[in-house]
């Protein structure tokens, strides 16, 4: 169909399904999905573009851009980026980039206050009038993108909130539930809770202005330490969640005490040293309830701050440890 055959009910249309998303997973794919039911479009591709920008202060020299390609699920931690996004992750406006007379690339920027720089890449054949189209279509998109930002993440630190983490955690659930039996079985998913040792005593002593200083370079830690692939969140107050992809034990336990030492290392401005206590738990087809996991992971993170705190204890570890009953008896859950 061409651009000049479309019709106000078309556009009633489209607008309707962009701006009834309930996230902004679904947002995107329902993007994609109008993108590629255009004849003049080929393919449409979704990307994340991450950069080791910093809030305030730089932690760590800028590593190189990373890109997680859409949508983003536990399966795969090869990056898949591409040539073009390098060059055009900052850039406000439609870029064209032709290939042969029958095909041309489109890099359609989405940049966000809060969320990370998005771009969707487009192959085809567009004409000014297709262009006119995609860039109202962008628009419509974009605004979605930064109220869907603000409303699934956290404003402090920019990682996605408990809600998000929610509706994540239950997608991973269901991945290595439906996942073939067998496949797989040394990698898994691990669902990690962070919390800041003594947290309070740094609000009391310094202030909330201090404590959420801290807060803010802890989530900034985070973002450096843990791998693109892996999942960010602030739970709530001074707690955090990674879901860690495609590692096995003894590289989540690995991977989680590097940013347990990190953290230790780390000169908080003013409040000098603060540690953190961590608690995850193996994310299998076995265990597929998100409340039984999140009981699971809690059980580790206050085994852990039972047992001296700055530590990473792992929930099927700590089953088998000695002291485990008395432990468990002794741990006060809520
Ligand atoms: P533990 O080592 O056992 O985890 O002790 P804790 O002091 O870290 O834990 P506790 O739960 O006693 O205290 C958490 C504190 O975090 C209490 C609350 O006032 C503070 N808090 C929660 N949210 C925020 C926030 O957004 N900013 C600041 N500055 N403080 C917060
Ligand atoms: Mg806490
Ligand atoms: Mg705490």
């Amino acid at each position: 169909m061409k651009v000049s055959e479309f019709t106000l009910q078309d556009c009633f249309f489209w607008s309707k399904q962009i701006t009834g998303c309930a996230n902004y997973q679904s947002l995107t794919c329902k993007f994609i999905q109008l993108l590629k039911s255009f004849c003049w479009v080929d393919s449409a591709q979704a990307y994340e573009v991450f950069l080791n920008k910093c809030k305030r202060a730089p932690l760590h020299t800028p590593r190189k851009l990373l890109v997680r390609k859409f949508p983003f699920d536990f399966s795969d931690g090869e990056e898949q980026s591409h040539p073009l996004l390098e060059e055009t992750v900052f850039a406000d406006q439609i870029k064209l980039v032709p290939v042969n007379p029958n095909k041309i690339i489109a890099v359609l920027p989405v940049t966000s206050d809060i969320g990370p720089n998005r771009a969707i890449i487009l192959e085809g054949c567009f004409e000014q009038p297709a262009l006119d189209l995609l860039q109202e279509l962008l628009s419509l998109y974009h605004n979605q993108v930064v109220l869907h930002d603000h409303k699934e993440r956290d404003v402090l630190t920019r990682l996605p909130n408990r809600q998000s983490f929610d509706d994540r955690l239950l997608e991973a659930c269901e991945f290595y539930q439906n996942r073939p039996a067998g496949s797989g079985i040394d990698k898994a998913s691990w669902l990690a809770m962070l919390d800041i040792d003594h947290f309070k005593s740094i609000n009391d002593t310094y202030g909330h202005l201090y404590g959420d200083e801290v807060l803010l370079r802890f989530s900034q830690l985070m973002e450096n330490s843990f791998r693109y692939i892996d999942f960010l969140f602030r739970f709530g107050g001074e707690e955090f969640v990674v879901i860690l992809n495609q590692v096995s034990r003894l590289e989540a336990d690995r991977i989680l005490n590097r940013f347990r030492y990190e953290v230790e290392c780390y000169d908080f401005p003013l409040v000098g040293k603060v540690t953190v206590s961590i608690g995850a738990t193996r994310i299998s087809d076995n265990v597929a309830l998100p409340s039984t996991l999140l009981d699971n992971a809690d059980k580790a993170l206050y085994f852990a701050k039972d047992h001296g705190r700055n530590q990473v204890v792992i929930f099927e570890d700590m089953l088998n440890l000695s002291d485990t009953a008395d432990a468990l008896d002794d741990i006060e859950l809520f």
